[in-house]
């Protein structure tokens, strides 16, 4: 099943697609009809999580583009839930953050919580997959040595377009990073260092999951610059392709503090 988060006049809720221009509503309190036209719908942010925990590093691929050694256990990062855009809303690169990069990435939702699972369990937690992009402002990660300010920025956490809730298998998926209709991304989750069903054990081993919060699993080769006007999209076999314009921002907020 493929679901969106809607807003229809002053409600919102989750809701499923039904056909190309068609939802029907998942809250039966909202008492409304099976098959609701897409234009009555305001797009919404697919997620609401009390965390996005992202992980750097995670595809041998990407390892030896970096010219880093294979990670012997997660490298764990996180970014604010005030990051979280939908497909079509717009990147905001803010002045004075330099080179700003598009990361491909897979995003897992979490359905039910999660506290030190085994990978054996780690799936039954699992709500379903998006798209994702992990957005980063690649000289302040540099400058600042750790990753927070780099990575927190606001619209830089893009998920969509849909929530997939059924997978086969999440480790035999393309990954693509598409610029203004040129690849430059294509890796597959099979290259993954650790895979899903290890992250969710080992990141609840750290820290409980908790519904509809986000783990963004590492990116392919193949990252790069974006700019002002640039039209990014990021494919996923299943998963559709989330798409956001870049616009430039203005001051940074540490700039407006000054
Ligand atoms: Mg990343």
């Amino acid at each position: 099943m493929r679901i969106i988060r809607v807003r229809r006049g002053e409600r919102s809720f989750y809701a499923a697609i039904t056909g190309p221009n068609s939802v029907r509503c998942l809250n039966a309190e909202e008492n409304l009809p099976d098959d609701i036209p897409l234009e009555e719908l305001e797009l919404l942010p697919l997620v609401r999580p009390t965390k996005i925990v992202c992980v750097g590093l995670n595809y041998h691929d990407h390892a030896r583009e970096m010219g880093l050694p294979i990670p012997e256990e997660p490298v764990l990062f996180l970014k604010p839930p005030t990051a979280v855009i939908g497909t079509g809303e717009a990147i905001v690169a803010p002045a004075g953050a330099g080179r700003v990069d598009y990361e491909a990435e897979l995003a897992v939702v979490i359905g039910h919580p999660a506290r030190c699972v085994t990978e054996a369990d780690a799936l039954s937690h699992v709500f379903g997959y998006a798209c994702a992009n992990d957005v980063t402002a690649r000289d302040l990660q540099k400058k600042d040595g750790q990753w927070t300010r780099a990575k927190s920025f606001d619209t830089f956490c893009p998920v969509g377009p849909w929530i997939e809730t059924h997978l086969e298998d999440p480790q035999s998926l393309g990954v693509r990073a598409i610029v203004n209709g040129e690849a430059r991304q294509s890796g597959t989750t099979a290259d993954m260092i650790f895979p899903v069903p290890k992250l969710i054990s080992f990141i609840s081993g750290v820290m409980t999951l908790l519904p509809g919060d986000v783990i963004l699993t590492g990116t392919p080769a193949g990252i790069g610059p974006i700019k002002d006007g640039d039209e990014v999209g990021i494919e996923i076999d299943q998963l559709g392709l989330l798409s956001n314009r870049v616009v430039a921002g203005g001051p940074t907020v540490a700039a407006e503090v000054q």
